[in-house]
């Protein structure tokens, strides 16, 4: 067993808004923290293209992801945390201590951990109410670029990037196919009054490449009558599920809630819930699973 950079008070997995601010607190307690990160710091910012719902001005979420990413410099200039870039694949616990394990091998030991893994996105062979070939891969509809919509646009799935997209377009006049299941009339609530999405509430989808090219898309409606359309683009924006790492407890929904981990072991962010999925939320949780570990007898700083 070893550990990577010492001995520090808190394990942080994940280096988006939630892991982020979580070192970011911790620091500002005075507290030495390692953040594994697989990929780039900022997670799903780095992928929202227009910002209306956080506070300072962002324009979109690359802008505040580069600001964080300084920020989580800042406190690595400062000794207070360390960035090990790799896959944390489980987390575990004892009475005396907190370990994340490491795709490499290495195990990372703190007084507590922090899991804000997020969430990674559902293809359509995935998706229950959708009949495609595995091999149907269509882009993501956050991806699009306006240019990228050709002919008619079908988009499968009402997930929230769609408000997003839309935010960010506000000068495309195409029109938007979005064919979704009921259990995402909350999220597509926010576009219904935008023109250029034309919902269809589906109880199942079949697609198939059309003879032609393009697609084929037929819809069985919640009322239980069918429609066939043709679409020459297929955007996928069917949603996520949580990237649970073994070691955490989930709730009935694959979900991770902060009140059902064991000690010494916190969760933040989108891992936490499907409904409360949004940056300062995110931000939040994390700094107050900080807190929460900070006043608790985990971390022996404040023992
Ligand atoms: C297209 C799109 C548009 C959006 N628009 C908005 C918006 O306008 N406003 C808003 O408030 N919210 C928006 N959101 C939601 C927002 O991005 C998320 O709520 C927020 O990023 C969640 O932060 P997080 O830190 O919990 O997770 P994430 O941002 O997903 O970060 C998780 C991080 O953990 C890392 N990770 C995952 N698994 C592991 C592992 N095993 N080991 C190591 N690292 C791991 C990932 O690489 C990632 O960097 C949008 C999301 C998308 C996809």
């Amino acid at each position: 067993m070893s550990t990577p950079c010492g001995d520090p008070d808190l394990v942080i997995v994940g280096g988006g808004p939630a892991g982020c601010a979580a070192a970011l607190m911790a620091a500002s307690l005075g507290l030495r923290s390692v953040l594994i990160e697989s990929n780039d710091i900022g997670g799903r910012l780095q992928v929202i293209g227009a910002l209306a719902n956080v506070p300072g001005d962002w324009a979109d979420g690359p802008s505040l992801a580069n600001a964080v990413a300084r920020d989580i410099q800042r406190i690595q200039e400062s000794g207070h945390c360390k960035v090990v870039k790799d896959r944390a694949v489980a987390v575990s616990a004892d009475g005396q201590s907190a370990s994340v394990t490491l795709n490499s091998g290495s195990v990372v030991t703190g007084d507590a951990v922090i899991a804000a893994t997020g969430v990674s996105s559902v293809t359509p062979a995935e998706a229950d109410w959708i009949s495609a070939a595995a091999s149907l891969d269509p882009a993501p509809l956050w991806r699009a670029r306006p240019t990228d919509l050709k002919g008619r646009t079908c988009v499968l799935g009402g997930d929230r990037p769609l408000g997003t997209w839309l935010r960010a377009h506000p000068d495309v006049q195409r029109q938007l196919l979005v064919v979704h299941p009921v259990g995402d009339d909350y999220k597509v609530a926010e576009v219904q009054h935008d023109s250029r999405a034309q919902l269809r509430r589906a109880r199942h989808v079949t697609v198939n490449p059309a003879p032609g090219g393009g697609y084929i898309v037929d819809v069985e409606a919640v009322n239980g009558s069918t429609a066939a359309y043709a679409c020459d683009t297929l955007l996928t924006n069917i949603g996520s599920r949580p990237a649970v790492l073994s070691g955490l407890t989930t709730d009935g929904g694959g979900y991770c809630p902060p009140e059902s981990q064991g000690p010494r072991i916190a969760t933040a962010g989108d891992l936490r819930s499907a409904r409360f999925q949004r940056i300062v939320t995110a931000q939040g949780s994390g700094a107050q699973a900080v807190l929460s570990c900070y006043y608790s007898t985990a971390l022996r700083v404040a023992a």
